[in-house]
């Protein structure tokens, strides 16, 4: 047998958070740390999604870590919305900045990991057979690690070639002279669309879910902006802290209704022209009344209408059937515009649905679509997909698979009761995909610093999330939930919709994060309240 590593801390993932609880546990705890990063390079999300149009949808200037002084000011963004390669570049400089990289194995996906009772630990095992003993386990495997393929009856016989954008070619796609079907029209498919139509000879976009969305409005940052961000890191860090959602910027204080009608469209038609999900902050009562949140939805399907010129495309393209931003709001550059041109066709799979994928294309109920491309920008199974993917046992050999059966129970996304010692970053139950989300991976990945430090100062070898306490926090996720228009999109997937059998639970918590993380903190204070800590 293999011997096996012994470590004080276990970290699984290397994108935002693996690389944070690195540092954190290992530079501010003195631990024995090591992190297992299934690509061969740093960046999670960032280094799997390099599709044509890939880009943040968070302002750079907040898409970062705040909790080092001397990172801020020593960085500096080049565009309004950061791209793959920059965003590397950016946690390559954080790797090598808090030489984060020799306690790194890449290349190593962890397949096993038990909890051993008797020994208080776990023993986690990876895909080549390697073995880690450690005390405390910290999943940082990201939210949206998962890829998931639509089961579409023909996949296999398919001759062309096929790509999921979240596994995308490090060598690229060339889609010159091709025949390019795209299947999802999601915050991914919005983005990539545009860029495969302008080297495609031509494009299918295959659209089941019609979907809002704003111009990102991205640009180079002037001189002058950058010099404001320069000077003002302490007060980004605090509106980013304070407001629910991580962003930079606050919330109008108004309602909808204390405007009139007039200003009401001249509003929205400013947050139109200034791009990004600032126009989700237009009015307070935009998530939580969904009066108020027509206005909104009836003024972007006016836009789209004004934008698409075929009127049968315009209408399929606004025949929206949820609440403005009750799914994940996509901001985009071009993608209703991109309908105008002469090789990009839109099929309207609720009219003419997928039957099969064939050898030459894909056929819809009414015809064949040939393709030598097939693109699935269908996004992941989220939130529980990369946890459930780590084969974790705990006390008495339970899994996760089978106590999430119902869907996922955690107290506070950090943690599940069976689990000891197995910590979540950003878990089912945290604001996390609500979120931008370093400002919610900071928080988290300091709670857990936090939580493990004051078990060691204080002899408690094990930490384990009470039954009642995770019981009493879904249902509080659940009526955070009821309290926006979230509630009413159940085929997203925060519910869990987009994967065929899972349990449609509303996953994260929407009761924001500053609300959040002000609940964790009292936790914290309170000798970490709803925790054994034995
Ligand atoms: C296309 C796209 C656009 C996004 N845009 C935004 C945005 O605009 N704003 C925003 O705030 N967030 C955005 N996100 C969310 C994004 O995931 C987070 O912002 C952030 O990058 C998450 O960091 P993370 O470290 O928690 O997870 P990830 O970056 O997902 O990293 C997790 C890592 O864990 C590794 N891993 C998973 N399973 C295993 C295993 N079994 N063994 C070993 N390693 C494993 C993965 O390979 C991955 O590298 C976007 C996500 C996607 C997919």
């Amino acid at each position: 047998m293999v011997s096996a590593t012994r470590l004080d801390a276990l970290v699984i993932g290397a994108g935002f958070s693996g690389l944070y609880q690195l540092h954190c546990l290992r530079d501010r705890l003195g631990l024995t740390v090591k992190v297992l990063e299934a690509a061969p390079e740093l960046g999670g999300t960032w280094y799997w999604n390099r599709y044509p149009g890939a880009r943040c949808d968070s302002e750079s200037h907040s898409y970062c870590y705040f909790f080092s002084r001397e990172l801020l000011e020593e960085w500096e963004w080049s565009e309004r919305y950061p791209g793959p390669p920059e965003i590397l570049r950016y946690l390559n400089h954080v790797a090598d900045r808090f030489d984060l990289r020799r306690d790194i194995r890449f290349g190593t996906r962890v397949v096993a990991a038990r909890y051993d009772e008797a020994a208080n630990r776990w023993s986690v095992e990876t895909e080549s057979g390697e073995r880690y003993l450690a005390t405390y386990l910290v999943a940082a495997v990201g939210c949206l690690s998962a890829a998931s393929i639509p089961d579409i009856p023909g996949l296999e016989d398919f001759a062309g070639r096929w790509v999921h954008t979240g596994e995308w070619p490090r060598e690229g796609v060339d889609f010159r002279g091709k025949r390019v079907g795209q299947i999802g029209t999601g915050s991914t498919g919005i983005q990539a669309a545009p860029v495969i139509a302008q080297s495609a000879a031509h494009l299918t976009v295959f659209q089941r879910t019609a979907q809002y969305s704003v111009p990102a409005r991205n640009q180079p940052l002037s001189e002058a902006f950058r010099r404001y961000v320069r000077s003002h890191h302490e007060e980004i860090r605090e509106v980013c802290r304070s407001t629910p959602n991580g962003h930079p910027f606050r919330i109008a204080e108004r309602k909808v209704s204390d405007v009139t009608a007039a200003e009401r469209e001249a509003i929205y038609e400013a947050a139109w022209e200034k791009g990004g999900l600032q126009f989700r902050a237009t009015f307070r009562d935009l998530v939580l009344d969904k009066a108020a949140n027509d206005t909104a939805a009836e003024f972007i399907k006016a836009k789209i209408r004004e934008i698409v010129r075929d009127p049968e495309t315009a209408r399929a393209l606004a025949d929206i059937d949820h609440p403005y931003a009750a799914k994940r709001p996509p901001i985009d550059t071009d993608y209703f515009e991109t309908f105008n041109r002469d090789n990009v066709a839109l099929v309207d799979l609720r009219a003419d649905p997928v039957e099969r994928i064939t050898p030459s294309g894909i056929r819809t109920r009414s015809r064949e679509h040939p393709l030598d491309i097939i693109v699935f920008a269908t996004g992941f199974d989220a939130m529980t997909g990369p946890l459930l993917r780590l084969g974790i046992r705990g006390r008495g050999g339970l899994a996760l698979a089978e106590a999430w059966r119902a869907g996922p129970s955690t107290y506070l996304g950090l943690q599940v009761p069976g689990f000891p010692n197995l910590f979540t970053v950003t878990g089912p139950g945290s604001p996390s995909v609500l979120t931008n989300m370093p400002i919610a991976i900071e928080q988290h990945v300091e709670w857990i610093t936090g939580c493990i430090g004051y078990m060691r100062r204080n002899g408690v070898a094990c930490c384990e999330a009470e039954p009642a306490a995770a019981a009493g926090w879904d249902e509080q996720v659940n009526e955070a939930a009821n309290k926006t228009v979230l509630a009413l999109a159940r085929h997203s997937w925060y519910f869990g919709a987009n994967i065929p059998g899972k349990p449609r639970v509303f996953m994260p918590y929407a009761g924001g994060l500053a609300r959040y993380r002000a609940i964790c903190d009292d936790v914290a204070a309170r000798g970490y309240a709803g925790f054994v800590m034995a």
